[in-house]
């Protein structure tokens, strides 16, 4: 069975590689890393919402008066 790689994107053979569907141990690390800090980072987009709902009302209230204008 053929595949790629999730990290590197190469290409894998489940008859070749034993860390299948990974080409090897090093990239099969990387992914339980990339699991690691997706944990991570699902905490984090709390403050990118916040920093994003505080500057849209500015510019809601800049346009309409330039338009005015
Ligand atoms: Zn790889």
């Amino acid at each position: 069975m053929k595949h790629r790689c999730p990290i590197c994107k190469k290409a894998t053979d489940s008859e070749v590689h034993k860390d299948f569907p990974f080409c090897g141990e090093r990239c099969r690390v990387l992914d339980l890393g990339a699991w690691a800090s997706e944990k991570y980072v699902v905490s984090d987009p709390i403050f990118d919402e916040e920093e994003l709902e505080v500057a849209d009302p500015e510019d809601a209230r800049r346009k309409p008066n330039d338009t005015i204008h």
